[in-house]
C-alpha cells in the first residue's frame, strides 16, 4: 500500500491517520433483513504493516470474539503508532446467532476459502473476506477455540513451510506453538497458497464457553505481536517466557464408550504410560477402563464431554 493512497475496504476509504468501521455485505435472512459483517479499521499516520485480527469464523467459538472485543474496548488497536490494523471480531454472524460453528446450511466457513461470489453461503462469506480484506494484509491472526466440548490449551498453530508465520508466532509468544498443516480450504491454507499471506491460528478454550486464561493470553499475544512489529508501545516489560514448541500431535481416542473423566488435563507434560483419564460403565458393573498416555509429550487439548462413544477424541498430545 502506497503511504498516501487510501486503503479501500468495502465501502470505506482510509487515509493515513483515519479510522472507522465498514460493513461487508453478507446476504440476508429469509425474513428479508440484511446481514452484514463489521470490520474496524485503524490506520496510523506512520507507514507500517497491515495486520488483520479475525474472530468468530466458527460462530460458536466465543473466546476469540471476546479477545477482540477487549482489544477494541481497551483501545489496543486505536493506540497503534504505525501501520494499519483491521479487526473483524465476528465473521460468521449466522453461526453466532444460532450458537453454531457453521452457517445455516451446515457448511463450514473455514473449509470454504478462498470462496466464490456465487457459491454456497459459507463460500460467499469466505469470498467477501478474501476480496475485501485478505488481499490488503501482510499478516492475519485467526482466533478459534476447540469444538464440541474440546478444550484447547492456548496455542498458536502455524504452517510448517512458512518462515514469516513462525517469526510472527514467536512474537505473539503464546504458551504453546504447534507447527501443523492447516486443513484444505481453510483460511490459513488458502491465504498462504493464493495470496502468499501468512496466517496464525490461535486456539484457546472450548466453544460456547469463556475461558479467562485463553482470553488473557490472546490479548497479551496481540500486544506483544504489535509491539514487536513497531506498531504499539507496551507500558511495561513482559516477563520472559519460552513457549512449549511441538511439531506433531496425535489424538488419544476412547477405547470404549461410557462415562469419561480426565485425571490430567491440557497444559501439562505427560510421560508414556502415565494414567490421564478413566472411562466408567454407567451401571458400575464392568471394571473401570484407565486411559494411559501412549507417549511422552504435552497435552494441548482435552475433551470435557462426560459421555463418550468408542473412538471419540479425548486427549490431544503434542510432541
Ligand atoms: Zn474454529
Amino acid at each position: 500500500m502506497n503511504e498516501i493512497s487510501p486503503l479501500v475496504v468495502a465501502n470505506g476509504e482510509f487515509y493515513p491517520g483515519q479510522s472507522g468501521t465498514v460493513e461487508l455485505v453478507a446476504g440476508q435472512l429469509p425474513s428479508g433483513n440484511p446481514v452484514s459483517i463489521r470490520a474496524h479499521v485503524f490506520r496510523s499516520y506512520k507507514p507500517g504493516p497491515t495486520i488483520l485480527f479475525i474472530g468468530g469464523v466458527h460462530g460458536d467459538e466465543i473466546n476469540g470474539v471476546e479477545i477482540l472485543r477487549l482489544g477494541l474496548r481497551k483501545n489496543v488497536f486505536a493506540n497503534i503508532t504505525a501501520g494499519t490494523v483491521v479487526v473483524v471480531p465476528l465473521l460468521n454472524v449466522y453461526g453466532f446467532n444460532n450458537f453454531s460453528r457453521d452457517v445455516p446450511d451446515g457448511k463450514d466457513v473455514n473449509r470454504s476459502f478462498p470462496g466464490n461470489a456465487t457459491g454456497s453461503l459459507a463460500s460467499r462469506i469466505a469470498h467477501g473476506l478474501s476480496k475485501n480484506l485478505l488481499a490488503h494484509c501482510d499478516l492475519a491472526v485467526d482466533f478459534h477455540t476447540g469444538g464440541r466440548g474440546v478444550f484447547n490449551y492456548p496455542q498458536i498453530r502455524y504452517s510448517p513451510d512458512d518462515e514469516e508465520a513462525l517469526q510472527a508466532a514467536l512474537q505473539f509468544n503464546p504458551p504453546v506453538l504447534l507447527s501443523s498443516k492447516a486443513p484444505i480450504k481453510s483460511l490459513r491454507r488458502s491465504a498462504q497458497k493464493s495470496l502468499g499471506l501468512s496466517v496464525l491460528t490461535y486456539e484457546g478454550g472450548e466453544n460456547l464457553r469463556y475461558d479467562g486464561h485463553s482470553i488473557h493470553e490472546g490479548i497479551a499475544g496481540i500486544r506483544r505481536l504489535l509491539s514487536a512489529r513497531g506498531m504499539l508501545n507496551l507500558l511495561h516489560e513482559e516477563p520472559e517466557r519460552e513457549p512449549v514448541q511441538v511439531s506433531a500431535s496425535s489424538w488419544v481416542r476412547a477405547g470404549r464408550a461410557g462415562l469419561f473423566q480426565w485425571t490430567k488435563r491440557s497444559g501439562y507434560p505427560v510421560r508414556k504410560g502415565e494414567p490421564i483419564g478413566i472411562i466408567h460403565d454407567p451401571h458400575g458393573v464392568r471394571p473401570n477402563k484407565r486411559i494411559l498416555s501412549p507417549r511422552n509429550g504435552f497435552i494441548i487439548g482435552h475433551n470435557n464431554a462426560a459421555v463418550v462413544s468408542q473412538g471419540d477424541a479425548l486427549f490431544h498430545i503434542g510432541y
